[in-house]
């Protein structure tokens, strides 16, 4: 008897602590707060944060004493970064993406059940230090790429129904699937409330898969296999003519989709293929050391270095494509393959997207704007019942990034965070710097 009462005394105990620690208040004062709902910077403020959401910003409440407080001393407090496209599934890269100031990741695919399961549920929970996380489940038409085939329609609508209930938020679609198999997810997915998301499917093509409904392009050059005209025969690396991106924008901006901005993947697959040098360095880079010995090795085994390809043309074009649909208004999130890609280490990978879209031509406005704010735009169209995130804003989740210089004139200061709050979590920069420095030494073997 005694031990039952004491049993639910701890339980009551853990759920008021859990509570209390969902009702925390921080202030953040003397920040400029670079809000990414326009362009425009708001100095020297103080910003709110209760319940793990952005309660106010500009106003100076008279509140509890001990409530803790950030003095930005003048630094610029901007949304947390969102790495829409990578392919981490462990607390290790959970740490990478946070320390380098990412608040939300997007999986595009292969993630574990125990990842999807138990790691997403901790860092809700806060046991587990890491961004909200999305996962999107992948299926394909043929075993080629390891991911799991789905060929008839039943299949399909099965798949959906099951991503759905295991908690995924987008099903994605991969290269070789079957049209009918397309049809009956693209039908089952609205059905469920879940948005499809991908590659170009060889059988149906980018354009009749925007028109049934696909929220978003996985890659900026699927349009080079399922919208622009193929290469000729005798020059398979061909680019497109440019006088047909005005057709592409035109057909993304029907549809309302929005598109991923990898042009620092594709940049890095480009300058590995046929090049063994090239891996050899990517793994002796500085932020390799973070790399879990599992990718360590699926570098070096990569298959990119074995066939030598010329892809520099069509890296070109996709950074007159990028800007031109930045300038456009087409929706841009960032994201890349990262730790998949030879070269694209978590969270790093993310700051060398932003500097390649900078090197494209967009301006810091658009390149913060894929990273940040149209994410955000991105979850809250396709992902009923999501937290808003991706702008300062009261109401918003308390994703925030504190950093020494204005972004949107210095955007190379997103390279050293201050601290990175995460759903009202603060991590200092000490903080970080620990969370890198536990990854190595969990990496080392003694
Ligand atoms: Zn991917």
């Amino acid at each position: 008897m005694r031990r039952t009462l004491r049993a639910l005394l701890t339980l009551w105990l853990m759920l008021a602590c859990a509570m209390l620690a969902r009702a925390e208040t921080v202030v953040f004062e003397n920040v400029n707060v670079v809000p990414m709902d326009s362009e425009r910077v708001i100095p020297r403020t103080t910003v709110i944060v209760t319940d793990g959401r952005i309660a106010s910003i500009g106003i100076r409440a008279k509140l509890p004493a001990g409530t803790p407080v950030i003095d930005g001393k003048g630094a610029w407090l901007m949304p947390g970064l969102a790495d829409m496209h990578n392919h981490v599934t462990s607390r290790d890269d959970l740490s990478l993406l946070l320390a380098n100031g990412v608040t939300t990741m997007l999986n595009m695919g292969e993630a574990t059940n125990a990842f999807v399961g138990r790691t997403r549920a901790g860092v809700v929970k806060g046991d587990i230090a890491g961004p909200q996380i999305f996962v999107a489940f992948v299926v394909d038409g043929d075993p080629q790429y390891g991911h799991l085939v789905v060929r008839t329609p039943d299949e399909a609508r099965a798949i959906v129904r099951l991503a759905k209930a295991n908690g995924y938020s987008f099903i994605k679609v991969y290269t070789n699937l079957s049209a009918e198999a397309f049809a009956a997810l693209a039908a089952e997915a609205k059905a469920q409330g879940i948005a499809i998301v991908g590659h170009n499917v060889k059988a149906v093509g980018l354009a009749k898969q925007l028109a049934a409904g696909q929220a978003m392009v996985a890659h900026v050059e699927e349009f080079f296999y399922g919208f622009f005209p193929e290469p000729p025969a005798d020059d398979q690396q061909a680019p497109p003519a440019d006088a047909r991106i005005a057709d592409a924008i035109a057909l993304v901006k029907a549809h309302g989709a929005f598109v991923t901005s990898d042009l620092f993947n594709y940049r890095t697959i480009a300058a590995q293929f046929g090049k063994p040098d090239v891996v050899k360095a990517y793994l002796a880079a500085p932020e390799a050391r973070y790399l879990s010995p599992g990718d360590r090795i699926d570098w070096a085994r990569s298959g990119y270095q074995k066939k030598a390809v010329d892809l520099s043309r069509r890296v070109a074009f996709e950074a007159r494509f990028v800007k031109a649909m930045a300038d456009a208004g087409v929706p841009l999130i960032a994201g890349g393959d990262a730790p998949t890609i030879p070269g694209q280490v978590p969270g790093f990978a993310l700051h060398g997207e932003i500097d390649a879209m900078l090197s494209a031509g967009l301006t810091p406005w658009q390149a913060l704007s894929a990273a940040t704010r149209t994410p955000g735009e991105f979850i809250a169209k396709t992902v009923p019942g999501a937290e808003k995130f991706g702008v300062v804003a009261p109401g918003y989740r308390a994703d925030l990034l504190l950093v020494a210089d204005n972004p949107l004139e210095r955007p190379a200061a997103l390279r050293s965070p201050m601290g990175v709050m995460v759903a009202g979590r603060w991590h200092d920069a000490a903080a970080l710097t620990a969370m890198l420095d536990g990854v190595v030494e969990r990496r080392v073997v003694p």
